[in-house]
């Protein structure tokens, strides 16, 4: 039994959202932390994060970014999204995220949160941030990490430390040295869509082009657009879809088929970015993947945090705010047991996996409600039903995606509750096509045997 620290140097590798929230969360219980990035520091350094630019917070983010102080300053970063707002048959369809005026979740730039994270944790006194260190060992029996700048292997600087952080993301470099020291294992569901990053830029005299405060969707069945809005008037705007077969990445390889697929599928959209070819033609594609892990500790000496732990794919806007929540319940399981730490390394996994492997399924099971779902009659039935009864019975229902977006429920207990109140809304709506004819004496009864709804953690 120890105490972290006890042993040696508290090292996080990885300056991302979990690393440094991670290190802010241990500077407040008193520890000196160091934290190793392998990229320049993107507050000095203009670097392209090689994916989204901007991210969806909701409120597992924001509860995580209040317990360390942070939720005003973030807030005030943000552009507030109400609900989507869904572009197909020619026109603009606005569907609320939830009942409440406060269900809603907020655009914000990855790399400005990523600056605020880390100003904040280096204000304590107490982190030290090392960039272009590149981690690519961990050394158990000598209890040394190795560090290279990135992509110089034989630039070695050896840094020892008691217990190490491994928050360096879905491809996670350390994972494999953590698992062969536990005897873990992990596997990688790699997902057969891509993704493509364009940016819909402000109109010539500054302002949004589209309504800013909504998530703009155009769902084509096998494929979707989306779009959110950033503070300075542009929308960062992705395309996912497959990556093989007809309308697929494979097919857009040339100006003439990219602007023939956009001013087919996507003829509101296509005129708002002159430079849309190019920017195709320019920005990388990327890929997408579920990493589900088993054995994310090493006693007392290592620990994975974030999409290192658990990477699910972005529709249902929740990676980080899963990685930024489990930061905070980490924080209260060393908080609980600060003698043991091998102890509350354990119980963190053994209570967060089942809700990370929940999220991981909802993720992309959100996927095709995204772009196919969205513009179904069922669902749209299913849909206002739920709202309805969330008003009438607001203790026994509430829609999957608010608990998922507006709630801090565990995910398990989401999953789990969503799936039984889908079986009410099918028992209610089956041959029926309008809200008028549910039999809503029904409802109540079937909606009473549902019991409370899971409590907030
Ligand atoms: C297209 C897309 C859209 C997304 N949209 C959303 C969204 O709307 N809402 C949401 O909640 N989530 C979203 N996500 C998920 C979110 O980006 C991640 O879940 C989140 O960034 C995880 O944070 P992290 O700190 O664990 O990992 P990362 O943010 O990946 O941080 C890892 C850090 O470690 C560094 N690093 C990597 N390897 C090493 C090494 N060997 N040594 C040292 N440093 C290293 C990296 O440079 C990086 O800074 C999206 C993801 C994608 C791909």
């Amino acid at each position: 039994m120890s105490e972290l620290g006890a042993n040696g140097p508290i090292v996080v590798v990885g300056g991302g959202q979990a690393g440094s929230l991670l290190a802010l969360y241990l500077a407040h219980q008193g520890h000196e932390v160091e934290v190793y990035e392998s990229r320049p520091d993107l507050r000095r350094v203009d670097i392209d994060a090689g994916r989204s630019i901007n991210l969806a917070l909701a409120t597992r983010g924001f509860v995580a970014l209040g317990d360390v102080g942070l939720a005003e300053t973030v807030d005030a970063i943000t552009v507030p999204m109400a609900g989507r707002m869904v572009h197909a048959d020619g026109e603009v369809t606005f569907q609320p995220y939830g009942l409440d005026s406060d269900d809603v979740i907020h655009s914000v730039s990855r790399s400005d949160l990523n600056a605020i994270l880390l100003d904040a944790a280096e204000a304590t006194g107490r982190v030290t941030t090392h960039f272009e260190h590149w981690c690519h060992r961990i050394d158990f029996d000598r209890m040394v990490l190795t560090f290279s700048p990135f992509g110089a292997i034989d630039d070695v600087t050896e840094v020892p430390f008691g217990t190490v952080f491994g928050c360096d993301g879905a491809n996670s470099e350390i994972r494999e040295d953590v698992l062969r020291a536990n005897g873990g294992h992990r596997t990688i569901e790699p997902l057969d869509h891509g993704y493509k990053e364009l940016t819909l830029p402000p109109s010539a005299g500054g302002g949004f082009r589209i309504d800013p405060h909504g998530l703009h969707i155009w769902p084509r069945g096998e494929f979707m657009l989306i779009a959110l809005a950033n503070p300075e008037g542009d929308f960062t705007v992705t395309l996912f879809m497959p990556n093989t077969g007809p309308d697929s990445f494979e097919t857009l390889v040339d100006a003439d088929a990219i602007e023939a697929f956009f001013t087919k599928w996507f003829p509101d959209f296509a005129p708002l970015v002159p430079d849309l070819a190019q920017q195709f033609l320019t920005n990388p594609t990327g890929s997408l993947a579920t990493v589900r892990t088993t054995g994310w500790s090493v006693d007392d000496r290592a620990l994975l945090v974030g999409d290192a732990a658990h990477a699910i794919v972005p529709f249902h806007g929740q990676g980080m705010n899963l990685a930024m929540e489990s930061c905070r319940l980490l924080d209260r399981e060393l908080r609980r047991s600060p003698d043991d730490i091998a102890a509350a390394f354990a119980s963190f996994e053994a209570n967060r996996k089942p809700d990370a492997d929940a999220i991981a399924d909802m993720a992309l099971e959100n996927y095709v409600e995204m772009r196919a779902g969205v513009i179904d009659p069922a669902y749209l039935l299913a849909r206002e039903l739920a709202l309805e009864l969330e008003r009438r019975h607001p203790d026994r229902v509430a829609a999957r995606y608010g608990m998922v977006m507006f709630t801090t429920m565990p995910y398990g207990a989401v999953k789990e509750r969503a799936e039984r109140q889908k079986e009410v809304y099918t028992a209610l709506t089956t041959d029926i096509t309008a809200l008028d004819d549910v039999d809503f004496e029904l409802a109540a009864r079937l909606v009473d045997q549902l019991g409370p709804l899971p409590e907030w953690q």
